[in-house]
């Protein structure tokens, strides 16, 4: 038995019987934490409001028998205003689920956490939110472990290519020597604006990834390769931005 504090986002809420949820917190120490938020779903709850998906709240956990229920939750920020635009709310739900997929519970640093909190505010406040779900999507499959490799031909090694084609069975960027036409099932054409902003992606830190402006050219191309990526990469093909078509 042991209490413990942690703040948290709120990345998934699954309702349980009549009035319980349980929650997944994406946290600085811990990773992803499973709780279970007893009653709160009541409008009454205390906890109604600090446990609902994409808020920051601070937790006091209670771990018993390998399970861990929520006494008490305070809200920090209820990210309220992500509830009330469709298309935000639809791009920040598929990011949730991505970093959902990315993190592991075990995990003990904060890069995951910090990025979280910057995409949030991108999908907030950028003209484009889509893009920067994209963006936040690329870096978080970086920082996971799964950054693509464009520095370099991956057949001859040739380095600082301005522009190339992207293999994504080979996870790795070829020269115009190296590609071949004919055996090209999966691969796309990077241009050179649009190689430079995904290594502005992969190279940035949290707090200045969304800082750039590129053409509709550019953004279509960088969108397109996070797509592609992420699905080789996850093997699992990701629903939910395709409502953005029907809005
Ligand atoms: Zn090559």
């Amino acid at each position: 038995m042991s209490h413990e504090h942690v703040r948290g986002f709120v990345l998934r809420e699954v309702a349980l019987g009549e009035a319980d949820r349980l929650i997944e917190i994406l946290t600085a120490q811990k990773g992803l934490v499973t709780a279970l938020a007893r009653g709160s779903r009541r409008m009454k709850s205390p906890l109604l409001a600090a446990t609902q998906i994409f808020a920051l709240s601070d937790f006091t956990l209670f771990n018993y028998k390998g399970r861990t229920t929520i006494d008490s939750a305070e809200l920090v920020e209820p990210f309220l205003r992500l509830r009330e635009d469709l298309d935000r709310l639809v791009c920040a739900a598929h990011l949730a689920e991505v970093f959902h997929d990315l993190v592991r519970d075990d995990l003990s640093d904060d890069r995951m956490y910090v990025l979280w909190a910057y995409s949030c505010h991108a999908i907030l406040s950028q003209p484009d939110p889509l893009l920067a779900t994209h963006v936040a999507q690329l870096k978080a499959l970086a920082v996971s472990g799964f950054t693509p490799a464009l520095t370099a031909c991956q057949v001859c090694g040739t380095k600082q290519l301005p522009s190339g084609w992207f293999d994504f069975q080979a996870h790795g960027l070829l020269c115009p020597e190296d590609f071949r036409p004919a055996q090209a099932q999966d691969v796309q054409h990077l241009s050179a604006p649009a190689l430079a902003c995904l290594h502005h992606i992969l190279q940035s830190p949290a707090g200045r990834l969304f800082a750039f402006s590129v053409s509709d050219a550019v953004k279509n191309e960088v969108r397109t390769f996070s797509e592609r990526y992420l699905t080789v990469i996850m093997e699992k093909k990701y629903q939910r931005l395709s409502l953005l078509q029907d809005l």
